[in-house]
């Protein structure tokens, strides 16, 4: 397990919906304050509390890849069998620069032997990162308006 914190990053507080507060993906959350964090953290939602991103857990991710410096957050789901890569929409190339791409395509060399895989979410939109090549999937995700 890396030893890392979120420090002021809180890219997920933007990225994530939280049912619990009717909170939308992909618009801040109301109580979240730049360089201070969560305004209600003693008493933020379950949902919150539970979340970890995979940046905080994975070793050998350096500090580009803290959500707030490449723009989307790593987490997994479906017991972990897909790794899912949230995009900014504000910033919908992120995944597509290095040294992510090229890491998430032998991310997808390794995973495939043992059934797992990676999706890119860019809004609406998903793609597939196989070991040779991306699948855009198309608007496969409704978003509240
Ligand atoms: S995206 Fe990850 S590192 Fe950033 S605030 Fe959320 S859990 Fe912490
Ligand atoms: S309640 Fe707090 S931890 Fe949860 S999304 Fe809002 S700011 Fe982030």
């Amino acid at each position: 397990m890396a030893d890392r914190a979120c420090g002021d990053c809180g890219l997920c507080c933007k990225l994530m919906g939280v049912e619990a507060i009717d909170k939308r993906p992909h618009s801040w959350c109301p109580h979240f304050r730049k360089a201070q964090g969560c305004a209600i953290y003693t008493d933020r939602p379950k949902a919150c509390a539970d979340f970890s991103c995979y940046w905080l857990q994975a070793e050998g991710l350096d500090d580009r890849w803290r959500p707030d410096r490449a723009r989307f957050v790593l987490h997994r789901e479906h017991g972990g069998q897909t790794l899912i890569v949230e995009v900014d929409p504000a910033s919908p190339q992120a995944w597509r620069q290095e040294p992510f791409h090229s890491t998430f395509r032998a991310w997808a060399a390794q995973g495939a032997p043992k059934g797992l895989s990676l999706n890119v979410l860019v809004g609406r939109r998903a793609f597939e990162i196989l070991p040779d090549r991306d699948v855009d999937l198309g608007e496969v995700r409704e978003m509240p308006a």
